[in-house]
C-alpha cells in the first residue's frame, strides 16, 4: 500500500466550500479570488502575444520583458533593488515560488518557524522536505507579534521563518518595528526568510506594505515571493515570481527548474506589457479599500464583531459572544441556509483551533457584498 507523505491532509478548504457554495448557489464569499473580470486591455494582451506566436516554451527563468518589469516594479514602489537577469525568476504562481524557496532551504529535521493562523499550503511545503513546523500564535483581534514568544521558539535548529504580509486570514499587516525585531533574532543564526507577499498591492489606511527585504539586515536572507494574480484579478493565470540576492536565487531555480521549468509564455509578454502602466497595480490598494469599507459598513448591522481589516481582500469577523457552535458547523450551515458561504478560520491552525471566526472574501461585485452583509445581519442567535 502506498504510505502517504501527507496523511493529515486532505482536499483544501477553498475546494470544499466553493463546492456547496455552488451546489446551494449561495454568495461565494469564501475561496479568495475576485468575483468579476480582469481589464479587457489585459485579456486583449494575451490575445496580441498568442496570435503573436509566443506559444513555445518560455525561458526557464521567466521571459525577460517580464523580469525587467518585475524588478522595476519593485524599485520603484518599494525601494526594493534586484537584477532581472540574475535576482528575479518567473513561477507558476506564488505556491510554486514559496514551495521552491522552502524547499531551497529546508534539510530533514530543520525547524522552520509558521505564524498562525496560516496560509494551507505553508506546512506540507515544509514537511515533505523533511523540516519541522514551529508555530507562533499571535492573537486576536489585534494578532501583533508577541516578539517575546518568538524567541522562545527561535533557536539553532530554526533554518527559515515565514512571512505572509498583509496576511491572509487576518489582513495583519507587518510594521517597521516586526521586522527590526525579526532582524534582531535572526541576526546570529543561519536562518532564511521566506516571504508571502501576494497581497502587496493590498494595503489600506494609508498602511505602507513593508517586506522583509526593506531591512537592510534581512534582505540577503529573504526569498520575496509575489504573485501577479491578485494584483491584476487573474488568479487562474497563476503567475508568480520569486526576487532573491544572487546567491539564493540561483538555489531557488535549480529547484523551478525541475518543479515546472518555465510557465506559460504568452500571459508573461502580456503581463509585461501591462506593468508598463503603474497605475495597473497603484490603483489597487484604494480599490479594494473602498470594497472593505462597503462591506464593513453594511456588516455593522449585524451582530457579528470584527475589526477592519489593514490589508488583503478578506474581513475576519467573531461571533463567540453570539454562539457556541463551531465554526466549520456555521460556515456549512449559513452556506445552506441563507446562501452565503464563508471559510471558518479554524482551517488556519494546524489544531484547528476554533476561536470563532469567520472570514469573507470582499473581493466580489458591490451587490453581492451589500446583499450578503444584509443576509448575515438578519440571521438570529
Ligand atoms: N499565499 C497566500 C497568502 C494566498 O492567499 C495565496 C492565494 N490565494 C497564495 C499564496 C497563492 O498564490 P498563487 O495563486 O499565485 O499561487
Ligand atoms: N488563497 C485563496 C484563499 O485564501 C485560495 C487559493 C486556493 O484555492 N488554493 O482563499
Amino acid at each position: 500500500m502506498l504510505q502517504s507523505k501527507l496523511p493529515h491532509v486532505g482536499t483544501t478548504i477553498f475546494t470544499v466550500m466553493s463546492g456547496l457554495a455552488n451546489e446551494h448557489q449561495a454568495l461565494n464569499l469564501s475561496q479568495g479570488f475576485p468575483g468579476f473580470d480582469c481589464d479587457p486591455a489585459l485579456s486583449e494582451l494575451v490575445a496580441k502575444y498568442t496570435r503573436g506566436g509566443f506559444n513555445q516554451y518560455a525561458p526557464m527563468t521567466g521571459v525577460p520583458p517580464l523580469r525587467q518589469a518585475l524588478a522595476a516594479k519593485a524599485v520603484s514602489v518599494f525601494g526594493l533593488t534586484y537584477d532581472p537577469d540574475t535576482e528575479v525568476t518567473v513561477t507558476s504562481g506564488a505556491t510554486e515560488a514559496l514551495f521552491a524557496a522552502l524547499t531551497a532551504v529546508i534539510r530533514p529535521g530543520d525547524e522552520v518557524l509558521i505564524f498562525e493562523p496560516a496560509y494551507d499550503s505553508y506546512a506540507p511545503a515544509i514537511e515533505l522536505n523533511g523540516g519541522i513546523p514551529v508555530y507562533i500564535t499571535p492573537e486576536g483581534p489585534a494578532y501583533a507579534i508577541d516578539w517575546t514568544a518568538v524567541a522562545g521558539k527561535i533557536s539553532s535548529r530554526t533554518r527559515a521563518v515565514i512571512v505572509n504580509t498583509p496576511h491572509n486570514p487576518t489582513g495583519y499587516v507587518w510594521t517597521q518595528a516586526d521586522l527590526d525585531a525579526l532582524a534582531a533574532l535572526l541576526k546570529p543564526l543561519d536562518a532564511w526568510v521566506v516571504s508571502d507577499e501576494v497581497y502587496e498591492h493590498i494595503t489600506f489606511d494609508s498602511q505602507p506594505h513593508l517586506s522583509p527585504a526593506s531591512h537592510p539586515d534581512l534582505k540577503d536572507r529573504t526569498f520575496l515571493c509575489g504573485s501577479l494574480g491578485k494584483t491584476f484579478h487573474v488568479t487562474g493565470w497563476k503567475i508568480g515570481f520569486c526576487l532573491a540576492p544572487k546567491a539564493l536565487s540561483a538555489e531557488f531555480r535549480k529547484i523551478h527548474q525541475y518543479l515546472t521549468f518555465s510557465t506559460v509564455t504568452p500571459v508573461q509578454y502580456a503581463l509585461a506589457e501591462y506593468l508598463g502602466n503603474p497605475e495597473h497595480y497603484l490603483t489597487v490598494a484604494a480599490f479594494y479599500q473602498r470594497k472593505r469599507d462597503l462591506f464593513v459598513q453594511a456588516l455593522e448591522a449585524s451582530a457579528f464583531r470584527f475589526v477592519p481589516s489593514q490589508g488583503t481582500f478578506f474581513q475576519n469577523v467573531s461571533y463567540g459572544h453570539l454562539s457556541q457552535e463551531n465554526d466549520y458547523d456555521l460556515a456549512v450551515r449559513l452556506t445552506k441556509q441563507i446562501g452565503v458561504a464563508s471559510i471558518p478560520v479554524s482551517v488556519f491552525y494546524h489544531r484547528k483551533d476554533d476561536h470563532k471566526q469567520l472570514r469573507f472574501c470582499f473581493a466580489k461585485d458591490d451587490t453581492m457584498l451589500l446583499e450578503a452583509a444584509e443576509r448575515l445581519s438578519r440571521l438570529s442567535w
